[in-house]
């Protein structure tokens, strides 16, 4: 692995929580570092470009405001993955060094790594056309900047359980990588289904698409709202 690294771009741009810094801005010095793949190709666009990497963070600080550099980091880290498909991860780190706190610091900065995860999405429909709201559903999640599809399994029939009187599932998984985290990505999902007309009156009930977080990395989660693994796995 090879690491590309972008030292102290000075930027003009107008983050900050008190108001007169969204208007007056100030200077921030951004670092990025990208990991690619090592190759000895010796070609400039089978590489990551870094006068591109540094006009799109340019551009990002300038045409975004956010109150927080920590978010500002995480966000642009995230959008340099999404942009540059060669970034195996990316850090980034946002400095501040006016910040307006009257005391004299050289300056205070927030820094991130952004990765890509690998997901596992288990898909089900009984309602409708159950192959079409499958398929749409996957080109919902691969259409989507922070996500992409990188195997799809067979679908196969599956009978109903827990509530009986309806009619047999379609079911299949794909596998994904995403920059989400797990419960954006659950949002995400939750969204993709709502945009599937999902409907569902009774629990456990007959439903036109529904999409699950399989697994999440290694990750093991249990909340109220997310578990990780699935619980039914
Ligand atoms: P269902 O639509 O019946 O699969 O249930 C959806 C609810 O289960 C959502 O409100 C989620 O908050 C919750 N949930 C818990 N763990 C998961 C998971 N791994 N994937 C998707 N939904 C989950």
């Amino acid at each position: 692995m090879t690491t590309i690294k972008i030292k102290d771009l000075e930027i003009f741009a107008n983050h900050g929580v008190l108001k007169e810094e969204n208007a007056l801005g100030q200077k921030f010095v951004v670092s990025i570092e990208l990991d690619v793949y090592t190759r000895a190709s010796d070609r400039l666009d089978e590489t990551i470009n870094y006068a591109e990497v540094c006009a799109f963070a340019e551009q990002f600080m300038r045409d975004n405001t956010f109150a927080l550099i920590e978010t500002a980091a995480a966000v642009l880290a995230r959008e340099i993955m999404a942009r540059f498909d060669g970034a195996l991860s990316v850090r980034t780190e946002i400095k501040k060094p006016w910040a307006p706190i009257r005391m004299n610091v050289a300056y205070v900065s927030a820094a991130t790594e952004q990765r890509r995860h690998r997901a596992y999405i288990a898909l089900g429909s009984n309602l409708g056309d159950r192959q079409r709201n499958l398929d749409e559903a996957l080109k919902r999640i691969e259409d989507d900047k922070f996500c992409r599809v990188a195997n799809v399994s067979d679908f196969i029939e599956t009978k109903p359980v827990g509530y009986e009187n309806q009619g047999d599932f379609l079911n299949g998984c794909a596998e994904i990588e995403t920059l989400y985290a797990p419960f954006e990505l659950l949002e995400f999902l939750n969204r993709c289904e709502n945009e599937g007309g999902r409907t569902r009156e009774i629990h456990w009930g007959p439903r036109t698409i529904d999409l699950d977080i399989i697994y999440y990395d290694d990750l093991t989660l249990d909340t109220e709202t997310l578990t990780i693994p699935h619980k039914e796995m």
